[in-house]
């Protein structure tokens, strides 16, 4: 009887544990719903609606190999699902679960909607392991990082991998699909994407074939990850997020691989699970300040207390902030959906701090311009960035964009990016004087010293009430 598999941010065949039990147990129907009502206001932003078309385009392909149909639908997917289900006599719906608050409320309400003699099966998918795995001794889910991952280090091997179905059957008749250049996912006219179009294979075996690569350099991850002028992280970010790939076929990829490398690439992995971890226990956190002690109507600069914002938000989501690391970082992240991690944390220490705007200023720019924008994994970070969260005390730790860039070699990044500066040395690049600075390059918006000074200040008098 048939088997319905509802497809979300897992668009693999391999190793993907819904599809993989549904086609052991008959004939099945994967369906993806592009579902922008139960996302609410957190629909999915341009840059992964282009990612989501070139994914889903990749994993059709995929199924047509097997003489198979991906069903495209819109709209509410409860209602959608639940009316296949009654349409088709589906005797599951198997899913892979999902940790969005949207999306656990679409579950719950699925379970509820499916007619009688049809159930919902869920199955573990995306990371390592399920969030609420490694607890405490007392058994509650951790609040920090570091604990977690000892934890998780301690629970390891992951599960092992699945392999991708030898076989698929389906109805003979199928239900109506989509078809997918009506979502007009990619971008209309201008198309701001071209960028995005030369840098990206999307798709599973273009993250399988990443990976190929990643394997052969894995080993120098340890020195080479915050050099934002070096290829040497493994850009596997969209590809995880999308669930074209599972963390647990990367594990065990590169599992013997044996080097401090891979010690702290793992490290990163079990980051991922642990901002899904976080958003489990606090599924409003990429929206919220956790910490009590941070009042975010004192300590932002604020339009309700008459400072003018925008003109400093647009320069830093536009990179002409007059700080060269951080220009390019956001000009980068402009043209190709994805910024070098090192320079992320820079670029977010700036607005937050630098120009006192409030993290989820920068939060909802990232969601809507990154390709692997994640609801855990960019609120976690923001707030982890900020200081405003259940795990750093790091607001008045004020990162400093001009020695980051620096110590950090960014003069080759900043080059590609910033072409007005590329003319310029080594010793100009990082902090050009008002001599060597090209006139098509703005000011600093404000000098390090005066912003550093302010936002402590803000600080102090947040603290004293
Ligand atoms: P690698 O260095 O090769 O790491 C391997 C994988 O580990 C990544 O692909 C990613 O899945 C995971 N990972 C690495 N670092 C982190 C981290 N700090 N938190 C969670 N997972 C991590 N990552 C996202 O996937 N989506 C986001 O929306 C996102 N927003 C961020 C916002 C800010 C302000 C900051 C500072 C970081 C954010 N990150 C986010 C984390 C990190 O920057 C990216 O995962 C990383 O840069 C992706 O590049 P990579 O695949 O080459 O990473």
């Amino acid at each position: 009887s048939i088997q319905i598999v509802w497809l979300r941010r897992d668009l693999r065949m391999a190793d993907n544990p819904a599809l993989y039990a549904a086609a052991q147990a008959g004939p099945i129907l994967p369906v993806f719903v592009l579902d922008d009502e139960r996302t609410g206001d957190r629909k999915y932003g341009g840059a992964s609606r282009w990612w989501l078309h070139h994914s889903l385009e990749s994993l059709g392909r995929s199924f047509g190999r097997h003489n198979a149909k991906l069903i495209l639908r819109h709209g509410d997917s409860v209602d959608i699902l639940a009316d296949l289900a009654a349409k088709t006599g589906a005797e599951a719906i198997h899913a892979n679960r999902h940790y969005e608050p949207w999306w656990r409320k679409a579950q719950g309400d699925l379970e509820k909607a499916l007619p009688d003699g049809c159930e919902l099966v869920l199955h573990d998918g995306n990371y390592l392991m399920p969030p609420g795995t490694a607890t405490t001794g007392s058994g509650d889910p951790y609040k920090i990082y570091t604990p977690f991952s000892r934890a998780m280090r301690d629970l390891m091997p992951p599960r092992d991998e699945l392999p991708a179905p030898e076989t698929i059957s389906q109805p003979s008749d199928l239900p109506a699909s989509d078809d997918l250049s009506d979502w007009d996912l990619l971008p209309a006219k201008p198309n701001w994407a071209t960028e995005m179009e030369k840098f990206w294979s999307v798709g599973e075996d273009a993250a399988r074939e990443r990976l190929d690569w990643w394997a052969d350099h894995v080993a120098e991850y340890e020195d080479g990850r915050n050099l934002p002028s070096e290829d040497q992280t493994s850009q596997m970010s969209p590809h995880l997020h999308w669930g074209e790939i599972s963390p647990i076929t990367i594990w065990h990829a590169l599992k013997d691989k044996r080097s401090e490398g891979w010690r702290t690439y793992e490290s990163e992995l079990i980051w991922r699970d642990y901002a899904q971890n976080i958003l489990c226990q606090f599924p409003t956190y990429p929206e919220e300040t956790y910490r009590d002690a941070i009042d975010d109507n004192k300590l932002w600069r604020n339009p309700n207390r008459g400072h003018v914002i925008e003109e400093e938000l647009e320069a830093w989501q536009m990179g002409r902030t007059g700080y060269p690391i951080v220009d390019a970082g956001m000009r980068q992240l402009w043209a190709i959906g994805w910024m070098h991690n090192r320079v992320r944390m820079i670029a977010a220490s700036f607005l937050i701090k630098h120009l006192l705007i409030d993290w989820r200023h920068g939060e909802r720019w990232f969601w809507d311009t990154l390709v692997d924008a994640d609801y855990a994994s960019n609120g976690t970070n923001w707030q982890w960035v900020a200081g405003t969260g259940v795990d750093s005390n790091m607001f008045p730790r004020i990162m400093a964009p001009l020695s980051q860039s620096e110590k950090f070699d960014a003069a080759g990044y900043i080059r590609e990016w910033v072409p007005e500066l590329a003319e310029l040395s080594d010793d100009q690049i990082h902090d050009p004087s008002d001599q060597c600075r090209p006139s098509d390059y703005p000011e600093k918006i404000i000098g390090h010293r005066e912003a550093r000074e302010r936002a402590l200040e803000a600080y102090r008098a947040m603290k004293e009430g």
